[in-house]
């Protein structure tokens, strides 16, 4: 059985990591408040299914104790055994359509075979279709006495309202490193693996706080080491790339020596290496800088500035989603290393004579792409400057990035904005961008908002000749942002974590 099914926990506080949650639902099913829908809401493998289950075993355990199912009552066991007729785990993401919850709609109506509720599960619910939404939402109007939904997803900002707020929402968060390590270190133990905290530590780190990611990384490199994780061996195993290079790549930076750089990738390729899990660590180092140097007030302290620091950081990640589908792997990096080069000698010469304007082209703007329809009683122009002057206080960075777009339509809720580079149009859809625009357009617009992004010319290269000029456009946008901004970048980077400046 894989760790994470035979760990899988079976009591609320067996769950690691979401105190916020079970606490709640064991006040809850003390005091017999049970709701009739809940909203499971988080990234992947932090236990959503888990709590699920275990809430279904709670409502329809014979001798609840303290909130906790007893395990051992018939219905606890026939969930434990998958048994159970009245628990119904669905996937949203293959059963989406209307017929599919039409199908379930007729099933709700009957009493639970054994049980006091009949559990449903919706996994991954925002797959629904929007008609298969609608008639979901009408049986979480009415809903019969003896029925309980639990839905669960990763995007709860594609649910609609409607069905959001007929749901007591729960959040949960991904795992902090320590604490997955330290849980990575527990279940080796049960597991009779020595494993190094450092070892531990590592493997928490590539699995992004993801419990589930955490286990099978530790099974995958247990396959090759069954009784003791080393360090060395979680990178042997990983294919990670030592700490050691990705610190020697940023030297090579800090000194200006990109073809030695480059000889470093070129090295790395022939030897086989993981350049993705590379692109990582390199950015992981990074970020470690970022911290010192910001916390430290010295700008020098890694070799490399603030600034480059976090043109870097963007320039590797994007080479790092690349990396898989290039067709050379080492390319999309070389490239990264290259631009970097340049974006350095830029700064240092200072031109900004040569660098274009952020100005977008207005009367070009929508003309190319599919055709946008736009809801008559949208002033398109008005709302665009009212959500930008509201924008502008928040979030400077957020600012100066819609400055490389436009409004180019509105109809039912969907905005739908252009813009020139992919830089901007990228920046902008990460989701905590994301939210801060559409919440604004919610407030202009006195309805929820969600926001459409496109590329220009239908994401071709911008309509002028120079083939740089994608680039000097992100040159000239970092260039303008000033130490307050780029400040926030930072800690947007570092997860909000850096207090002050100097
Ligand atoms: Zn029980």
């Amino acid at each position: 059985m894989v760790l994470y099914r035979k760990y899988r926990p079976q009591k609320f506080s067996e769950v690691v990591g979401q105190d916020h949650v079970t606490a709640t639902l064991r006040n809850a099913l003390k005091n017999g408040q049970v709701a009739h829908a809940y909203l499971f809401a988080g990234a992947r493998g932090t236990g959503k299914t888990s709590v699920a289950r275990i809430l279904a075993r709670a409502v329809n355990c014979t001798s609840l104790k303290n909130g906790e199912p007893c395990g051992r009552c018939s219905s606890c066991r026939a969930i434990a055994r998958g048994t159970f007729l009245d628990l119904v785990e669905i996937d949203a993401a293959s059963n989406r359509g209307i017929d599919d919850v039409r199908a379930m709609r007729e099933q709700v109506h009957f009493q639970p075979s054994s049980g006091k509720y009949k559990v449903y599960v919706l996994d991954e619910v925002h797959m629904l279709t929007k008609e298969a939404f609608n008639a979901l939402l009408k049986t979480l109007e009415e809903p019969p006495e003896h029925i309980i939904f639990i839905l669960c997803t990763t995007e709860p900002h594609r649910l609609p309202l409607t069905v959001v707020s007929r749901c007591q929402r729960f959040n949960f968060k991904l795992a902090d490193e320590t604490s997955l390590a330290k849980y990575i270190v527990d279940i080796s133990k049960k597991e009779e693996i020595e494993i190094h905290k450092t070892a531990a530590s590592l493997i928490a780190r590539q699995a992004g706080g993801s419990f589930r990611d955490g286990l099978s990384l530790l099974e995958q490199i247990r396959e090759f080491s069954p009784k003791m994780i080393s360090r060395e061996k979680v990178i042997e195993v990983l294919g990670l790339s030592s700490e050691i290079e990705s610190r020697n790549l940023l030297c090579l930076l800090a000194d200006g020596n990109v073809k030695e750089a480059l000889e470093l990738v070129e090295n790395l390729a022939r030897q086989g290496r993981d350049l993705h899990n590379f692109a990582q660590m390199v950015i992981l180092a990074l970020r470690e800088s970022l911290r010192e140097a910001l916390s430290s007030g010295k700008q020098k302290k890694s070799g490399l500035s603030v600034k480059e620091i976090i043109e870097l950081i963007g320039l590797l990640q994007r080479a790092g989603a690349e990396i898989r589908s290039a067709a050379v792997p080492q390319l999309p990096l070389e490239v990264a290393l290259v631009k970097f080069g340049q974006f350095v000698s830029a700064l240092a010469e200072n031109r900004e004579a040569s660098t274009p304007s952020l100005e977008v082209d207005e009367k070009s703007a929508g003309e190319n792409g599919a055709e946008i329809i736009t809801d008559p009683d949208v002033d398109l122009e008005a709302v665009w400057a009212e959500v930008m002057e509201k924008v502008k206080p928040y979030n400077h960075s957020v600012h100066a990035l819609l400055k490389g777009g436009h409004l180019v339509g509105y109809q039912s809720g969907t905005a739908y904005l252009e813009f020139y580079y992919k830089f901007h149009k990228e920046r902008v859809e990460e989701e905590r961008n994301r939210l801060l625009v559409e919440k604004m357009f919610a407030e202009v617009i006195g309805r929820p908002v969600v926001i459409a992004c496109r590329l220009k010319s239908g994401g071709r290269v911008p309509p002028k000749k120079d083939k740089d000029l994608d680039d000097g456009k992100a040159l000239e946008f970092k260039d303008t942002l000033g130490d307050d901004d780029l400040v926030k970048i930072a800690q947007e980077i570092l997860g909000g974590e850096v207090k002050e400046m100097e």
